[in-house]
């Protein structure tokens, strides 16, 4: 590599472990003696995750062990050599399991349907049941912080929830605790990385199923609003990380029929009646916002005087 393109990779990479290990310490993702079980698609973000878990195990001062799991479901055209030669090589300790899951989908779902979720099920479903018979105490993900966010929308468009994708979640089963470190990490940033470390990529396509249509167009929204509203994506992750119950609509979460005036000023000042704030912090504002900022903040102004 060239100085200046070596000065970029090492800023890249430095950024990338810096995300990891924040989200492992903010959420308590691995503990000391964890033996973590590592899911490994060969796609850039397993492989990203893999790579900078193993960076983290040798400079933490706690002590835990990685596994990768790789998952061959007889898609045909599956280079079954690819990751196992990588891991090999790598002195990586894994397991391939080895499960027809590709004709079970076909033969389940209907010619023209998406093939996605029962495969996604089954493998889910699989993973758990290694996890246990590895003695894994986490399985590890590569979801990283776009994913969290476009699941976020996808479930306000189209499920009616305010939800995103968990950092850590026990499973459903109550058995295991998922992470994933790659929550706080930019999926520009692990495709460069990706790029630059030459992992053998695996594609995701070989199944032939149509990518998820409005996961999709989500992308490419949010991808557009990088390129226009630079700085969009970081404050709506951010939004994700302060949530405020008394200011969305649901009973459950905040006790709305109780509530009485209690004759004393709340800690943050009473906003009823002010214009909302749109942002947190001007690093975040376009041009454009702050114009619109600018213009809602003028009867406020106004009215102080
Ligand atoms: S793209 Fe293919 S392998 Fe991937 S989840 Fe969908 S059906 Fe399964």
């Amino acid at each position: 590599m060239a100085g200046q393109q070596q000065y970029g990779f090492n800023k890249l990479q430095k950024r990338i472990r810096r995300d990891v290990g924040r989200a492992i310490e903010d959420f308590n993702m691995i503990e000391d003696g964890d033996r973590v079980m590592v899911c490994l698609s060969g796609g850039k973000d397993s492989y990203t995750l893999l790579d900078v878990l193993r960076y983290l195990q040798r400079i933490a001062p706690i002590s835990f062990e990685l596994i990768a799991v790789n998952l061959d479901q007889k898609q045909p055209g599956f280079p079954e050599h690819v990751l196992p030669d990588y891991l090999t090589a790598e002195g990586v300790d894994f397991k391939i399991i080895e499960e027809d899951t590709y004709s079970i989908v076909k033969e389940k779902v209907p010619e023209g349907k998406t093939t996605c979720s029962l495969c996604s099920r089954l493998r889910r479903g699989i993973l758990y049941r290694v996890a246990t018979e590895l003695g894994a105490t986490k399985i590890a993900l590569g979801h990283h912080r776009d994913d969290l966010i476009e699941t976020m929308l996808l479930n306000m468009f189209y499920g009616g929830k305010l939800k995103a994708m968990p950092p850590k979640l026990v499973t459903d089963n109550g058995e295991h605790v998922v992470i994933r470190p790659l929550a706080y990490a930019r999926e520009k940033d692990i495709a460069k990385y990706a790029e630059a470390m030459a992992f053998p990529i695996i594609p995701c396509n070989l199944c032939g199923s149509q990518e998820n249509l409005q996961r999709k167009v989500v992308k490419q929204m949010l991808q557009g609003w990088d390129k226009q509203f630079p700085g969009r994506i970081e404050s709506m992750f951010s939004a994700l990380q302060n949530v405020v119950p008394s200011h969305l609509a649901d009973p459950q979460l905040y006790p709305f029929q109780s509530i009485q005036a209690t004759g004393v000023a709340g800690a943050d000042g009473d906003t009823a009646f002010d214009p909302p704030e749109l942002v947190g912090s001007a690093a975040f504002v376009d041009a454009d916002d702050q114009q619109q900022q600018a213009e809602l903040a003028i009867p406020v102004v106004q009215q102080v005087r």
